[in-house]
């Protein structure tokens, strides 16, 4: 955006944009819902499962609801059960914490290495007790979670690992071989790949662990009137599944854009500014987010805003921290590395839509903010 005294000024996301260009066939796919008179569990979400379980090649897809019920659908079909331990980030949007309680599950929480924000896996090691039921690592911000070091650790101690892949759509990791036994994805809009309303998906190569969400999701039933378990509803609907059918054939070229206008970002951003995040080797990051480190970080908010650059903090409050958790034990959690992290962190523009001014504009803006505006009182 360029305002009438042609200063840039740049939002932070422009979800307008992601449909603007794929109009026509987005107004096709719901024309197709609405004349097949189909809504919910249908042909649109049969096809747009086999499509993402290829894309991400699992053997398997169930579409849910959302990304939070994804999580729990995956750790309940992994066999966690209530009061179990599920080792989590302590770093991460608080839906991943939220789903282990929300099963009665127990939160354990480990902390991140401090330049990738991505689980420490050594970490995780030294918190596995009998009771340990799964361990439930993040794709934070598009970064490959260790799947080398975490799958050693999970093998080690017989536990099953579900990722929480909702800002991962099409990260990639070497060795390959080396998947988790589910993948939670949410297609909230903002998401890499995302619906226009909520949805969800879990991924998997096991045939049990899919067939058990497959009920799951659908009150415990797989035939009508016939209810194997106690399940709930959570189901991806029609209209989304073929929403998100049409934006997935662009979700490669717009990752390979995020990947450019960061690798923009890690050329010429000044490191003595900001600390910048490192890529893991044999890692092909999706970017949904780009995060610097700053110690002066609300500062360095305001100075970027000052200059047209909008910015956001994910996630300003620790899980620990929230509210939500203030009458457990999780309160009183010691995570130094996770709250100096929530105190420094800042995510700047990133997505496919950004236009090279806009991006240069930022780098400006970061790269002018000054040990002096700070010391300015
Ligand atoms: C968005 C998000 C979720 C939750 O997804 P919803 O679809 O909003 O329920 C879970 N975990 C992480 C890391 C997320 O970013």
């Amino acid at each position: 955006m360029t305002t009438t005294t042609g200063v840039v000024t740049v939002p932070f996301l422009d979800l307008r944009a992601s449909t603007g260009d794929l109009r026509a066939d987005l107004d096709a796919a719901m024309a197709r819902v609405l004349d097949r008179g189909v809504y919910v569990l249908g042909p649109e979400v049969e096809s747009f499962e086999a499509a993402w379980a290829l894309y991400t090649d699992s053997r398997y897809c169930v579409g849910v609801g959302t990304g939070l019920s994804a999580i729990e659908l995956a750790l309940r079909a992994v066999g966690v059960k209530p009061g179990g331990e599920v080792i989590v980030p302590g770093n991460t949007y608080i839906a991943t914490w939220l789903a282990v309680t929300n099963i009665g599950a127990s939160v354990v929480p480990v902390e991140p290495e401090p330049t990738t924000y991505l689980l420490d896996a050594d970490r995780v090691e030294e918190m596995i007790t009998p009771r340990t039921a799964a361990i439930l690592p993040v794709h934070l911000y598009g970064q490959a979670a260790d799947m080398a070091g975490l799958s050693v650790v999970a093998r080690r101690h017989g536990l099953p690992v579900v990722i929480d892949g909702a800002q991962a759509h099409g990260v990639r990791w070497e060795p390959w071989e080396l998947q988790p036994d589910a993948t939670a994805w949410s297609f909230y809009p903002s998401k890499n790949l995302g619906a226009l309303g909520d949805g969800g998906a879990v991924t998997t190569r096991s045939r049990s662990v899919a067939e058990h969400i497959g009920l799951s999701r659908n009150y415990g039933s797989g035939s009508k009137n016939v209810h194997e378990e106690i399940g709930t509803n959570s189901r991806l609907d029609e209209l989304q599944a073929a929403i998100l059918g049409v934006k997935l054939a662009r979700l490669d070229e717009w990752n390979e854009r995020r990947r450019r206008i960061a690798g923009r970002y890690l050329e010429a951003l000044d490191p003595s500014v900001v600390g910048l995040p490192r890529v893991p080797a044999d890692t092909t990051p999706v970017w949904h987010l780009f995060v610097v480190r700053s110690p002066h970080r609300d500062r360095l908010q305001q100075h970027l805003a000052d200059r047209g650059v909008t910015t956001l903090v994910h996630y300003p409050i620790p899980p620990h921290r929230q509210n939500a958790y203030r009458a457990t034990a999780l309160a009183e959690a010691s995570l130094p590395i996770s709250e100096r992290l929530h105190r420094e962190i800042l995510s700047l523009p990133l997505h496919p839509h950004m236009r090279p001014e806009e991006v240069e504009a930022v780098i400006d803006a970061v790269n002018s903010f000054a040990v002096s505006d700070v010391a300015g009182g």
